[in-house]
């Protein structure tokens, strides 16, 4: 069989034999332990092939605006009001252009599935949603960007949101978010959301619980929506940085009733651990959900960036695989088997929850990322960086490790 090109000598597991990779045409067509080819090659030299990291919580439309917008308390609230006071300048080409420099970002970083989070209300109107739908046209030739359009500011004590996020839910939204803790009716935000998200069948993802008192929530009540409107399997929660703050018995109970109910519990460290806490002067709470626990239960989970460079979180280089390994060492993980649930909380679990398949067969699309590490333990041990990545067979980055000069 005539083929493009042939990677040779890539990991496709953990621990498994290196194989050659054939490709025409843009698919994958055979994967053997020696594909005899005159077609040119590429040496991935024993390292691990993916087809890329996942992340399912990545705000595009308020990144990179340190510039113009400033934190003054450090906590939730300075944050929410140092982003509403920017976003009334807000323009479709601005938050193009921001948008860019992220996913010019995280396409350097081997991320291939991206879900953004975008604001809607009466003052941003559709402006933010145009840019991050151009963004996702222009950008099809490195990852696959999934809309959810949400209202950050509230819902039903905002009049003129709910018209224009069924305007976005029409022209090409992909799901619905919620923000209940901004709303001054959050369990009649929470009814609101099911119902529209079964009305145009889609599905929700929600911004939860972010704080840590662990004597009240709203994620008992997304349980028995998801569950009475059929939804399981469909809703994602994100934060929740409550949980962190349970004793065991309690977190069980959490454990079970995620578990029961089919919700998938998103953890964004960087800003969890940036915004939590600030009422403490030592003793600092890290405030970050203990997602292993609930995926070692075979809860979905994720662990993604949420912002970059903005009042929520003044860092961010978009990597996926530092992501995993803050979050491995804010809940003190070190052994293989937990290390493992990192990663797969970076790609197998967020791919499975945006409706992508994460493994590489014959006859699927050439979109292969290549890690210079030789198990997914070590990837997040070590954040490593990938070296290229493809897709359809198209190289879409190439990152050669540093090359030393000794003496
Ligand atoms: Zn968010």
């Amino acid at each position: 069989m005539s083929l493009d090109l042939v990677i040779r000598g890539a990991r496709l597991s953990d621990g498994a034999a290196p194989v050659d990779i054939g490709i025409r045409g843009g698919r994958i067509v055979d994967i053997a332990p020696d594909l005899s080819s005159e077609a040119s090659t590429m040496d991935a030299g024993g390292g691990l092939l993916i087809r890329g990291f996942a992340d399912s919580h990545l705000h595009l439309d308020k990144a990179c605006i340190l510039d113009r917008a400033h934190n003054q308390t450090g906590t939730l609230k300075g944050a929410l009001d140092a982003v509403t006071a920017a976003k009334r300048d807000f323009t479709t080409a601005d938050v193009y252009a921001r948008g860019a420099r992220v996913l010019d970002k995280a396409i350097g970083q081997g991320t291939t599935l991206i879900r953004t989070q975008v604001e809607i209300d009466p003052v941003i109107g559709l402006a933010g949603f145009d840019a991050v739908r151009q963004l996702r046209a222009d950008y099809a030739w490195a990852l696959d960007l999934q809309i959810c359009v949400f209202p950050q500011e509230g819902l039903l004590n905002y009049p003129g949101t709910e018209e224009l996020l069924r305007a976005a839910l029409t022209q090409g939204a992909d799901l619905l978010g919620g923000c209940p803790y901004t709303d001054t009716d959050p369990v009649g935000h929470i009814a609101r959301i099911f119902a529209m998200a079964r009305e145009f069948d889609v599905d929700l993802d929600v911004h939860l619980d972010f704080d840590l008192d662990p004597s009240w929530r709203h994620m008992d009540e997304i349980a028995r929506q998801t569950i009475a409107h059929g939804m399981q399997g469909r809703v994602a929660i994100g934060h929740v940085t409550k949980l962190s703050m349970l004793p065991p018995d309690r977190l069980a109970d959490s454990v079970a009733m995620l578990r029961d109910a089919g919700i998938a519990l998103t953890v964004l460290p960087a800003t969890d651990l940036f915004i939590t806490g600030r009422d403490h002067d030592h003793g600092v709470p890290r405030g970050v959900a203990p997602a292993h626990v609930f995926h070692a239960a075979g809860v979905c989970c994720t662990v993604a960036t949420n912002n970059v460079l903005n009042p929520f979180t003044p860092y961010g280089d978009c990597s996926l695989p530092r992501m995993a390994n803050l979050f491995a060492n804010v809940a003190q993980l070190g052994e293989t088997g937990d290390l493992d649930r990192c990663f797969a909380m970076i790609s197998d679990d967020p791919f499975r929850l945006l409706g992508h398949r994460a493994d590489i067969t014959v006859g699927s699309r050439a979109d292969l990322v290549l890690l210079p590490c030789a198990s997914r333990a070590a990837t997040v041990a070590e954040i490593g960086r990938p070296l290229w990545g493809m897709r359809a067979g198209r190289m879409s980055f190439d990152a050669p490790a540093p090359r030393l000069l000794k003496p």
